[in-house]
């Protein structure tokens, strides 16, 4: 039963020292009772209210961890339904399948070309996470199937089979990883649990109805497995979508401990054609897939869900940044162009990567917006004259270019004329609203 902050407060030191970053402790039991703060923060609470407080601080969604070789993939830890109420903390886990029915050489071919796929997204590197490989037969040709899989990339691990002894079989193969063993049901989990508990690995659940999900989780729970993944069946868009709202409502807004876990999905199972699949993944990591198993890789399907994935999975409250600075493209020189933008993620590469494309040389001034775009920063006042001419000068592009021209984004040529003032040795050109036509706006430019 979770505590309310009053009774929460009541169990803490009330020193007010402020340690755990709180004001108060009762700020502090009002956090904890709404799921936004760690209990670990206050090193001064007792062991005995420790032990009173550690259901209700438990996160409503369990922390699951598949890992290989020092990668890990967490899923759970959520704390709310919706990203905008505060942010969601563990980016669902992209997995793709191989069959051990299939030749062991194409599995690993392909192995080799999804593990190596690497794409930049705005400043960042995105990769699939995982192998998931399935048992279609004996334990041996399971086995040898991870191996193989293994040497070509220590990936983190999804197994899945439906025989215990199997499953025995695969875990041995997969020693020195811990992954996530999938999926024990009714008439299995009890040999899977034990499994489970030998491996100290996650472990998935399968039921046809979240009542009979929910009583087989309390029983891998009492028989000391602590790690569950929940997989409700469901192979269409509409229940998925159904069920996972529904699981991630009971476990946050009800606390109802035997669905807070993270859910698995596998798109690949609901569609045939590529398309649909990444509407179902798409929908899946907007509506808390936790764990999603792909049976296709191409670059097409995983850049947007790993693209989405990030935006998702962003903190709203903390913009995706560069460091502000003066970026050299295409190896400027002294009578190369200054263009200025904000230090925006996505605002920053839009606009290098048309210039980059381009082939003009220029020099791109990133000026500190607190990570807004050009039209945001402007509205909050966090990308005005000022700003910019600081930018100028602490950059010391006076030292770098011959010339004294500077073009700001289209979208603030209202502040053309307060640049006027603060820069008062250049000439401000307003250059076009959108980046894409920075190239053809380029191509006219001229240093005098
Ligand atoms: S660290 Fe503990 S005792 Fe200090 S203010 Fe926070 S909750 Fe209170």
């Amino acid at each position: 039963m979770a505590l309310s902050g009053i009774q929460i407060y009541k169990l803490l030191p009330q020193t007010n020292c402020k340690d755990c970053g709180f004001p108060t402790c009762l700020a502090f039991a009002m956090k904890l009772a709404a799921k936004q703060a760690d209990l670990d923060k206050c090193p001064h609470v007792s062991d005995e209210a420790r032990e009173q407080l550690a259901e209700s601080a438990a996160p409503p969604v369990r922390l699951v961890t598949v890992s290989a070789d020092g990668r890990e993939v967490k899923s759970g830890n959520e704390i709310v339904l919706f990203r905008h109420e505060k942010t969601f903390y563990n980016p669902t886990g992209l997995f793709v399948r191989w069959r051990d029915s299939a030749p062991l050489e194409e599995i690993t071919a392909q192995v080799k070309e999804a593990a190596d796929y690497v794409v930049e997204y705005v400043g960042m590197e995105l990769t699939i996470d995982g192998l998931a490989i399935e048992a279609t037969g004996d334990g041996d040709r399971f086995a040898a199937t991870i191996k193989a899989a293994l040497d070509v990339a220590q990936l983190p691990l999804i197994l899945m089979a439906t025989a215990p002894d199997v499953m025995a079989q695969g875990l041995e193969a997969a020693a020195g990883t811990q992954p996530l063993i999938y999926g024990a049901t009714a008439e299995t989990w009890e040999a899977f649990a034990e499994l489970a508990k030998k491996h100290a690995a996650p472990m998935a659940v399968r039921a046809e109805t979240l009542s009979e999900l929910a009583e087989l989780t309390d029983r891998t729970k009492e028989a000391g497995v602590e790690e569950i993944v929940l997989d409700p069946g469901v192979r269409d868009l509409r229940s998925m979508l159904m069920l996972n709202t529904l699981i991630r409502r009971m476990a946050l807004k009800k606390t109802f401990r035997p669905l807070g876990f993270p859910i698995i999905t596998f798109p690949s199972e609901c569609a045939d054609d590529e398309g649909m699949v990444s509407i179902v993944a798409t929908q899946a990591i907007a509506k808390y897939g936790g764990f999603m198993v792909l049976d296709q890789f191409s670059p097409a399907l995983f850049y947007p869900l790993l693209a989405l994935r990030t935006n998702i999975y962003t903190d709203p409250q903390q913009p995706i940044q560069v460091q502000p600075g003066v970026y050299e493209i295409n190896d400027p020189q002294q009578d190369s162009p200054v263009m200025v933008t904000t230090n925006f993620s996505i605002t920053y590469f839009s606009v290098a990567n048309e210039v980059d494309g381009s082939g003009i040389p220029g020099w791109l001034l990133v000026a500190d917006a607190e990570g807004m775009s050009v039209l945001t920063a402007w509205a909050a006042g966090k990308f005005d004259a000022e700003r910019i001419a600081k930018s100028v000068k602490s950059n010391n592009m006076e030292q770098k270019v011959s010339h004294r021209r500077l073009i700001i984004p289209g979208h603030v040529s209202v502040l053309l004329g307060e640049l006027e003032e603060e820069l008062p040795d250049w000439e401000i050109q307003v250059g076009p609203r959108e980046s894409v036509d920075l190239p053809a706006y380029l191509k006219l430019w001229s240093p005098s």
